[in-house]
């Protein structure tokens, strides 16, 4: 392998320069050259790929967002649009790509493996929605919830000194690990999470108890995926007579310095995709589990649930709300 690329794709999350980062600085180590394909498949469309050397990561470790810019791109799932993409790895002699990315980025990079043989591919997991098969943790979740967490500290404040009901929405179509986490982080008296069942009613006594044991605020952590903090608090407010206020945490979830867990999770993540590649292999995608470096091939992480919801800490979080 003496040319490789890297790529980021669907949403952004904080960690993923660190992760282009290591595929850099391990490539060139190797004496492997790297490529930078600028917004993502889209770029590799338009060939907007360019040589990366160890100084272009530089100062990059520490910041939000990717540098290499990201982009949707729905006709790179036409196999004949794809086959201009391929056409321009090519063309540079581009025997590898990294894609760092959720899901729909994987299916991409498989679909690159499958119709050519001559580039293999690795996903990394980027997203802070922790919602890939095949990792325990995704790149930006640990971000996320920091920011979460402080944000939700902040609300804690006002809503101590004036007895009120926060309803805290954060991101999470299908996967309620935000929520759960920092749920269970700032103390909420409730989670809601589109994996678990929830009566709002059942809610709504509890946060009355509360009340009448002299609680000064409680904090209601709705995932996105569930329903949204306004009708959260709309059913609540028909049960109970509270000043409800919903925040919306909205994209600042996705932005920021990332986390040291993130930093050492990228560096780790993107160093393996680019050991992989050398070892010559193809259409998979790297993660963590239990603290050790996996690599699972595409096909699973699409179709095998292995991502499982933490009934564990959510029957914790339960136990230490009442
Ligand atoms: P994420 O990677 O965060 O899940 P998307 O689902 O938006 O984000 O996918 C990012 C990009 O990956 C899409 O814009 C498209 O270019 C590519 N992609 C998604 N699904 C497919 C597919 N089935 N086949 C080929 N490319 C795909």
């Amino acid at each position: 392998m003496k040319k490789i690329a890297v790529l980021t794709s669907g949403g952004d999350s904080p960690g993923m320069n660190a992760a282009v980062r290591a595929v850099v600085r391990k490539a060139i180590y190797n004496d492997i050259e790297v490529y930078g394909i600028y917004q993502g498949y889209q770029g590799l469309l338009d060939d907007d790929i360019h040589k990366l050397e160890l100084g272009s990561v530089g100062d990059t470790i520490q910041r939000g967002g990717t540098f290499l810019y990201s982009a949707r791109c729905p006709q790179f799932k036409e196999a004949s649009v794809r086959k201009r993409g391929i056409e321009n790895l090519h063309k540079h002699g581009i025997e590898g790509l990294v894609v760092v990315g959720g899901d729909g980025s994987y299916r991409g990079a498989q679909r690159i493996s499958e119709e050519t043989k001559d580039i293999k591919t690795i996903g990394i997991p980027g997203t802070i929605d922790n919602d890939i098969n095949g990792t325990d943790f995704t790149i930006g979740f640990d971000t996320a919830l920091n920011t979460i967490i402080e944000s939700v500290d902040k609300i804690r404040d006002t809503a101590s000194s004036h007895a009120r009901t926060f309803i805290v929405e954060v991101m999470g179509r299908d996967c309620g690990d935000l929520a759960l986490w920092a749920g269970l982080s700032v103390g909420a008296e409730t989670i809601l999470v589109p994996e678990a069942h929830t009566d709002i009613k059942d809610i709504a006594e509890k946060i009355e108890k509360g009340i009448k044991r002299g609680k000064k605020h409680s904090i209601v952590m709705v995932a996105e995926g569930c329903m949204t903090g306004q009708e959260c608090a709309d059913e609540l407010m028909k049960y109970i007579n509270v000043d409800a206020r919903v925040s919306v945490l909205g994209h600042i979830q996705r932005g920021g310095s990332p986390s040291g867990a993130d930093r050492v999770l990228a560096s780790r993540l993107g160093g393996y995709a680019v050991e992989l590649l050398m070892e010559g292999e193809t259409g998979k995608g790297v993660g963590i589990k239990n603290n050790k470096l996996t690599a699972t091939p595409f096909e699973d992480i699409f179709n095998k649930d292995d991502h499982k919801f933490n009934t564990d800490i959510y029957e914790l979080a339960k136990e230490l709300s009442i």
